[in-house]
């Protein structure tokens, strides 16, 4: 068993003024409890990243911060989003820390999961994903749009954990792992399993927000379903190749078809050969274009420049 490690806790916060003093007494207790059960150093932190809030937020984590000094906060110029106000936090973690572990401001991921994954880290998981195991407490509407979510973007070719968001514990080496991907273009859901090491699950309850509104309306939603895809996968241009053969078949079939009826005499002169023309010049320009697509692939992930590999031991 490794000894107490220093965790760091990192809240992305945008506009969360009114849910974060219900959530830092829930954080008190959480992280006083976590140190007394010697689960954790008592050096450890939560890291509050205020991603260029326009309410009352900053003012808030600066108190907390005098108040008490377990408190760090981190104030972007201007909002980045979530995706790059977490990682701004995760890389302090990665200097500060032995553990970091994300959550959202809002306590809709049960604190209470921490024990687990430290637990679970104790037992050599270097990444623990946070999973929720219903979701009970979701709208209908909130429900089938995020599964709907994630089978897509299974379906696009991108390795997500079902139903885990960014709730998750990552060791100071994965962190370190992660911050080899230079990527500007963020879905950490997407680049994080790519980092490898050995990694676990741990689940919880998905509860209701505990106070304000969500900051992912369904038109935010879409569009960060949409940079998941163009982030991390190429299958959507290898989808042309196939889209170009499909219709390479089917001219196929239309040319069986009209040298039939034109034997038939069922047709007016110059027919056959147009409607021919156009479905083969059809399926050689998608073929080409797919052709197109590969190289393009190619360069999309070379520009990338993830890294090749990470070490993870070594015996010489
Ligand atoms: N958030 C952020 N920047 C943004 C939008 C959201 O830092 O531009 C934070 C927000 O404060 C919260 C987390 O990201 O801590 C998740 O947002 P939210 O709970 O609104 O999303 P939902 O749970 O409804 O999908
Ligand atoms: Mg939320």
């Amino acid at each position: 068993m490794k000894n107490k490690p220093i965790l760091n806790l990192v809240i992305p916060c945008y506009n969360e003024e009114e849910a974060l003093p219900i959530t830092r007494s829930e954080l008190d207790r959480k992280m006083n409890e976590l140190i007394d059960n010697g689960l954790i150093s008592k050096h450890s932190k939560v890291v509050l990243v205020n991603d260029g809030s326009r309410d009352k937020t900053w003012e808030i984590i600066e108190k907390l911060h005098k108040e008490n000094d377990m408190y760090v906060g981190i104030n972007l110029s201007r909002n980045r989003g979530h995706q790059n106000a977490l990682l701004a936090g995760l890389m302090y973690a990665k200097e500060h820390s032995h553990i970091s572990i994300s959550m959202d401001a809002d306590l809709q991921d049960d604190i209470n999961v921490m024990d687990d994954m430290i637990k679970k880290y104790n037992e050599g998981a270097d990444i623990v994903y946070g999973v929720r195991n219903s979701r009970k407490k979701d709208t209908f509407f909130k429900k089938f749009t995020a599964e709907g979510f994630y089978k897509f973007m299974g379906v696009m070719g991108v390795e997500i954990v079902f139903n885990h968001a960014d709730c998750r514990l990552m060791s100071k080496r994965a962190l370190e792992g992660l911050s080899e991907y230079n990527e500007v273009n963020l879905f950490l859901r997407g680049i994080v399993p790519q980092v490898g090491y050995k990694t676990d699950i741990a689940y919880y309850e998905r509860n209701e927000r505990v106070a304000g509104t969500s900051k992912y309306p369904l038109k935010k939603m879409l569009s960060f379903a949409i940079d998941g895809i163009t982030s991390c996968s190429i299958k959507p241009l290898r989808m042309i190749t196939s889209i170009g053969f499909i219709i390479l078949l089917l001219s196929f079939i239309v040319l069986i078809y009209s040298c039939i009826m034109k034997i038939i005499g069922n047709t007016v002169s110059g027919w056959t050969f147009i409607v021919c023309s156009i479905w083969l010049i059809g399926a050689i320009q998608t073929l080409c274009l797919g052709v197109i697509g590969e190289y393009i692939g190619k360069i999309y992930n070379e520009t990338k420049k993830r890294p090749r590999y990470i070490i993870e031991s070594i015996l010489d």
